[in-house]
């Protein structure tokens, strides 16, 4: 029988397909603005400017400073341009830390955003915004902040380092992976989960092997945008708690800890979730789903060892002590014990195992 459930769908309005960036003027004019700012990284500046230039004199002004986990002061700098520029509308083209910046300046003004995605991190799909500010990583969920329009030019990605391509597919996998024994599971996110993971998984290795090749990059942002939906429609559990906690004290990358951590919290859970996790396994061509993780990181020669990602080993128990603050709902009941010997693994690169 079907259990009762809730599904609330998030509005957004998705164009997809390679070369479809190149309506982005028609978007922004749809959205009744008239004046766009466009943020990027530094290093994706000259893409910024390539997909921005259908605006022409709806492109008010253009911000290259996005950094990684949204730093509020950074906000602050590209929120007095906004401001000076006059702008009505945002445009991000670019991984999370770039959405991340455009949902912090939707939040702090209400403007409506175009996410242009070039990653698989699926932020632009979510209501969820991280923000740091003096070391401290703070997250809010706020229906303000998703984006009205995400557009998804696979194309974009083709410029995505193979190491990178990797680290974020499996950053994506793990959102659909948790979606799928979330405590909000539904069966339509539980869909949506099961064919991203079955869409990435059987992308990225044709995209690592042959990072030009364009039906691997549509299949695989095709993957994306379905794990990204899942993260933004259902709670995350343990897995997203460890990497919150391991990128919060220890400064570490944001998607390869996600590829490193997330066979062993699949193996983790499985005693406690074996119906989610054998979906998991199903979409990921296996029979057991930390396993078959293990499998594909070798296969994509995602980082495996949290110690090569540069987390010191004596910082062990203090992970383990901030992943047990705060309850937040995980099919196992996590212990200190088992916390410690699944980080012990993952920092040393060794298979996942579920004790
Ligand atoms: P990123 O946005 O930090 O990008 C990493 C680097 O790759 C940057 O230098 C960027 O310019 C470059 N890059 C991105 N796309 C490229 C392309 N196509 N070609 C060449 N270079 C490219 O990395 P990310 O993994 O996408 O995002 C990580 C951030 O997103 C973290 O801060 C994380 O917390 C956040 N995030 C938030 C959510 C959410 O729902 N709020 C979800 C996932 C990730």
């Amino acid at each position: 029988m079907i259990p009762p459930f809730t599904y609330a769908p998030l509005a957004a309005r998705v164009l997809f397909g390679p070369g479809r960036s190149a309506e982005i003027g028609a978007e922004v004019a749809a959205l009744g603005a008239r004046r766009a700012l466009v943020l990027s990284t530094r290093d994706q500046a000259g893409m910024a400017a390539r997909v921005a230039a259908p605006l022409g004199d709806a492109l008010a002004a253009a911000f290259d400073g996005a950094a990684m986990h949204t730093p509020v002061e950074v906000t602050g700098r590209a929120l007095a341009l906004l401001r000076e520029a006059r702008c009505d509308a945002l445009v991000a083209v670019g991984g999370g830390s770039t959405v991340g910046l455009g949902k912090a300046l939707a939040l702090r003004t209400g403007l409506p955003q175009v996410a242009v995605p070039t990653t698989y991190a699926g932020s632009e799909v979510t209501p969820i915004l991280g923000q740091t500010e003096d070391g401290l990583k703070t997250t809010i969920r706020s229906p303000g902040v998703l984006p009205e329009v995400v557009i998804y030019d696979p194309d974009l990605t083709l410029t995505l380092p193979p190491a990178l391509s990797a680290a974020s597919d499996l950053n994506a996998v793990a959102h659909a992976i948790e979606a799928l024994y979330a405590h909000d599971a539904n069966p339509i996110t539980s869909l949506m989960a099961e064919e991203g993971i079955r869409a990435l998984a059987g992308a990225l290795p044709r995209v690592v092997a042959d990072p030009d090749c364009r039906a691997a990059r549509a299949e695989a942002q095709y993957g994306a945008w379905l794990c990204g939906t899942c993260l933004g429609a259902v709670g995350m559990a343990l897995h997203h708690k460890l990497c919150h906690v391991l990128g919060g004290a220890f400064d570490l990358p944001h998607a390869e800890t996600h590829a490193a951590v997330l066979p062993h919290a699949a193996a983790y859970n499985a005693p406690a979730a074996p119906g989610a996790l054998s979906r998991a396994a199903r979409a990921l061509g296996g029979l057991d789903a930390g396993a078959a993780l293990w499998a594909l990181s070798a296969r994509l020669g995602a980082p495996r060892a949290l110690r090569d990602l540069g987390m010191p080993e004596e910082g062990i128990p203090r992970a383990v002590a901030l992943a047990l603050e705060g309850a937040y709902p995980n099919p196992r009941t996590p212990d200190a014990a088992s916390l410690a010997a699944l980080l012990r693994r993952a920092w040393a690169g060794e298979p996942p195992a579920a004790d």
